[in-house]
């Protein structure tokens, strides 16, 4: 490892934000912050639409940061790269060095620059056409290729120094965690809910999680695969609280008491009564669910508007227009798939009904739901809850 080497973070929509630019950019430089500081001590900070992320001393792990880096919202390209003086000997001899084994590999290169220092005295073009010159000299096996080449050296002309870089990865995109919101998510032991959680992170929302469990008819694996699934969370959002909230008592009642075929749909509405109540405590402004359009009986338009109809907040549905195979490629790629498919039995699958209703009228399921004592079970509940600190 070169001991100046150091990270480029490029911002995303961001930079789009006009007068909150500067608020987004700072929320993300902290996120970052926070994010890095399990690899080590680096001097994170913003200029011109980049974040520095600068190890401070030997001890950082970079690989760690590079991969952790990618995982921060808001960032949408990653790259290592290495300073050096603002001249052109010690641009060439910095790439070199330091692209020393991909110029070994390749077949061709070209030079790509960018000038963010206007004042610099070459312009974007004529610092490629020299240092792309001077390193076909020092390659003479490595031919240049504008068009398709295998290697291209990125030199990045910045206020203080040039900076050095083979290609960049892409980010996780979005927007910073912290600056679309506060909301309570979902979460179940399935494939949908972290990745709902995760999209809506994604769009910079700050999450607490909520999960109903149902003892002695869900286990304790079943509760610690949950909170296993919010650790894998963190990596993008931050910690995470996760509220858990017992439902034996309730689905107990609706079950001696309500019909058969609204079982499901009673239960999803306690669950909303309950995520609501959790949601205002918490200040905050939505609930976040894994459903998707038609994927089972309860997620039928019909059925998501009875299950709604009990909550005023808005329900944020990101997966509700997704395929399951989509949303399966995301949990691989978010790394929750292995976790999710685990074969724990969750509260909702305690209980369902042979022949749920699928086209459920909303005054029926309400006079159904006459036969319970709604805000007694509700209040119960909430006096069992218990907290779980979920970090990183
Ligand atoms: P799968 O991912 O296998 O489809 P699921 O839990 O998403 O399972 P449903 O049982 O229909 O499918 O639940 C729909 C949504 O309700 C979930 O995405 C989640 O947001 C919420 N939910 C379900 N069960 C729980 C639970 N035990 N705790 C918290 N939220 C839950
Ligand atoms: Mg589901």
């Amino acid at each position: 490892m070169n001991q100046n080497e150091m990270l480029l973070l490029k911002l995303g929509e961001v930079v789009l934000k006009g007068q909150n630019r500067r608020s987004f950019e700072d929320r993300l430089v902290s996120n970052v912050r926070r994010r890095l500081k399990g690899c080590g001590s680096f001097q994170v900070y913003v200029r011109q639409s980049t974040i520095y992320a600068e190890p401070v001393n030997e001890r950082c792990d970079m690989e760690a940061a590079y991969d952790a880096a990618r995982q921060v919202f808001g960032v949408v390209s990653v790259a290592r790269a290495v300073p050096c003086e603002k001249t052109v000997p010690a641009i060439v001899d910095t790439a070199r060095t330091y692209l020393a084994e991909a110029f070994a590999q390749a077949k061709s290169f070209k030079v790509e620059s960018k000038r963010a220092d206007k004042t610099f005295y070459m312009n974007s073009i004529q610092v490629s056409q020299a240092v792309g010159g001077d390193l076909a000299e020092l390659f003479p096996d490595v031919a240049v290729d504008v068009r398709r080449p295998d290697l291209t050296v990125y030199v990045e002309i910045r206020e203080k120094y040039a900076y050095v870089h083979a290609s960049a990865v892409p980010g996780a995109g979005g927007l910073p965690v912290g600056m679309g919101g506060h909301a309570v998510s979902l979460l179940s032991g399935g494939l949908d809910s972290p990745v709902s959680s995760w999209m809506m992170a994604r769009r910079g929302v700050e999450l607490e999680m909520v999960h109903f469990v149902s003892p002695p008819y869900t286990s304790q694996q079943a509760q610690d695969k949950v909170l296993e699934l919010a650790r894998l969370l963190t990596a993008y959002c931050g910690r995470l609280l996760v509220h858990i909230v017992p439902f034996t008592e309730i689905q107990e009642e609706i079950r001696k008491k309500c019909p058969e075929e609204y079982f499901t749909l009673i239960m999803r509405r306690f669950m909303m009564r309950l995520a609501e109540a959790v949601a205002k405590r918490a200040g905050a402004g939505a609930l976040v669910t894994g459903e998707s359009l038609g994927q089972v009986a309860s997620q039928t338009m019909m059925a998501l508007g009875v299950t709604e109809d009990v909550v005023s907040m808005p329900v944020l549905r990101p997966l509700i227009g997704m395929d399951k195979v989509e949303i399966i490629r995301m949990a691989r790629e978010i790394g929750t798939y292995e976790t999710s498919i685990l074969p724990y039995e969750d509260c909702c699958t305690v209980f369902t009904p042979r022949h749920p209703a699928t086209r459920p009228n909303l005054e029926d399921v309400r006079r159904a739901e006459e036969a319970l004592d709604v805000e007694a079970l509700v209040a119960r509940s909430l006096e069992g809850e218990t907290w779980v600190r979920v970090k990183f």
